[in-house]
């Protein structure tokens, strides 16, 4: 249905854009209508719009829950700019501050209100309120209303209490997370009633799905940045600790770079942004804590050092790349150390049933980088956007993994295993295979097993891989209680006396020319 031609003009006035985007018209039409919307977007899909237009069009307020003060800001000074009136409220001013927009709200001078979520549902806000003629309720970033994602905010829980208080006040929440139970929560606790829901594609069709062994993680992450010149790029790590020494690493090496995680001070939180944003800062090093609210259009790549929680955190990570339309990448790291180290985490977790579902999630995100098939096919259909098409823009579409009888070099894993003693983690075994010489080699007396050196032939990625499709396939097991040691377990004997023919995936790094310089 062709949008409303008053609609369009109020966007070229106030906008400037000649068109809506997809979804954009519907949602307007509908919340102007008085309903209630839940939209879900992609990141940089223009969900501002859907509730900025419609506040320049009411006679009233829009009133916006954001979840940070950053946020706010940038969308008050973006709207500012386009002479539309708009204020925040946070805990950043002083009263005499928040007076005066209460007093420029009643005299009908501002049309979108700003607010945190811990503001709003406090009983003196609401009360300040209720005299307003307001017209719509508008909740950013929704999906901070479930406990089980990591943007979780407690005070998004008690926004249900915007319908009791306001019952015929149409409320909008928009998200860019699709994950189903997301969205269950989002209606049930805001108590949207009989909404019109809006489901983008989550496809982004522009970003590349790159999943590629690590093995020398710095390394091969500086070689990746070399390569992309002066690309701008945001890499994710799990720890601050890791992002710490990342970010040093590649300082030391001369690329322009710099941290971000939730220990920083503010000050230097926000110049790091600030910077990112402004192209000064080509590549930031970071935790989960630096996402919300990045209006960067030309990151060329996200890269994960280290493995996301769970596909939700994944996907709206990588969702920072490419948001300008133009080719970009998501490259992700594995490690099966990296893997059985997070499983570690989340099992210690206090709470058992909260335990058992992180572990759910992330074994999801695990089967991702084990999947043999299209990576978007797989991401698609865990949103529930079933789609049967290969996407043609992923390393297995690009590069289909091809069997080979990998029955001898099995045999040389499992028996080098073996001989040392079942004592040593994949990277031991490695080290032993290739015939490389360590003091901790040297200690145990391993440079002197015959399997020593047997695998000279090959690079240590092609040996990662193997041995990781070997755990994968249940002939080695790694012991986390014991420095995940490789075991040999039951089904490792019958390749061991060749009763089995094994066939395996070619390693996948030997063919990814980006990381060929680095294979010793
Ligand atoms: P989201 O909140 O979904 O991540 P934004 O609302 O920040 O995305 O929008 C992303 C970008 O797209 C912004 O720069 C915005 O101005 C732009 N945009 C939104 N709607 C349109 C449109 N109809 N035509 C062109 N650009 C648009
Ligand atoms: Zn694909």
């Amino acid at each position: 249905m062709a949008p409303q031609a008053s609609l369009l003009d109020s966007l070229k006035h106030h906008f400037g854009y000649t068109s809506f985007r997809d979804g954009q018209a519907d949602v307007i039409e509908q919340v102007m209508s008085g309903r209630d919307c839940l939209v879900l977007m992609p990141t940089g899909g223009g969900k501002s719009m859907c509730y900025q237009l419609p506040a320049t069009l009411f006679d009233g307020i829009t009133i916006v829950v954001s979840p940070l003060i950053s946020l706010m800001k940038d969308q008050v000074d973006g709207l500012t700019r386009q002479g539309i009136s708009a204020a925040f409220v946070n805990s950043s001013q002083s009263q005499a501050e928040v007076n005066d927009i209460f007093q420029r709200l009643a005299a009908g001078q501002i049309r979108l209100l700003y607010v945190a979520p811990e503001r709003l549902t406090q009983h003196y806000f609401l009360q300040g309120i209720a005299s307003l003629p307001i017209r719509l309720f508008a909740i950013d970033e929704a999906h901070c209303i479930s406990q089980w994602g990591h943007d979780f905010r407690r005070a998004y829980t008690q926004l249900g209490c915007l319908k009791r208080h306001f019952p015929h006040i149409p409320v909008m929440a928009l998200t860019a997370t699709a994950d189903v139970t997301t969205r269950k929560d989002i209606l049930e606790q805001l108590g949207l009633h009989n909404p019109y829901v809006h489901l983008d594609s989550f496809d982004r069709p522009n970003i590349r799905f790159t999943l590629a062994e690590k093995y020398n993680g710095q390394k091969q992450i500086l070689s990746y940045i070399k390569q992309r010149k002066d690309d701008a790029g945001i890499i994710y790590c799990s720890s601050r600790w890791q992002v710490e020494k990342l970010s040093k690493f590649l300082g030391a090496s001369g690329i322009n770079c710099a941290a971000y995680h939730a220990g920083l001070e503010t000050e230097i939180r926000a110049y790091v942004q600030d910077g990112f944003t402004k192209d000064n800062i080509q590549i930031v090093v970071a935790t989960v804590a630096f996402g919300l609210g990045i209006n960067k259009p030309n990151v060329r790549y996200v890269a994960h050092f280290e493995p996301p929680r769970t596909i939700e955190s994944y996907y709206q990570e990588i969702g920072r790349a490419g948001r300008d339309g133009l080719p970009a990448e998501a490259l992700f790291l594995c490690d099966e150390q990296d893997i059985s180290r997070m499983k570690k985490r989340i099992a210690e977790h206090e709470d058992e049933q909260r335990a058992k579902v992180e572990m759910q999630r992330f074994q999801a995100m695990t089967d991702f980088v084990d999947a043999q098939t299209c990576r978007r096919q797989v991401v698609l259909n865990y949103f529930a956007e079933f789609t049967k098409t290969r996407c043609g823009n992923c390393d297995i579409c690009l590069d289909p993994p091809s069997e080979f009888d990998a029955t001898e070099v099995a045999q040389k894993v499992l028996s080098c295993v073996y001989r040392i003693e079942q004592k040593g983690d994949v990277q031991y075994v490695v080290t032993v295979l290739r015939g490389q010489v360590t003091p901790l080699i040297q200690k145990h007396g391993h440079e002197k097993v015959s399997t020593f050196g047997l695998g000279k032939d090959k690079t240590p990625s092609y040996w990662f891989s193997v041995i990781r499709q070997l755990i994968h396939l249940g002939y080695l097991q790694q012991d986390i209680a014991q420095h995940s040691a490789l075991k040999l377990t039951e089904a490792a004997r019958s390749v061991l006396t060749a009763q089995e023919t094994l066939m395996l995936a070619s390693p996948r790094l030997q063919r990814a020319s980006y990381w060929q310089q680095n294979t010793a």
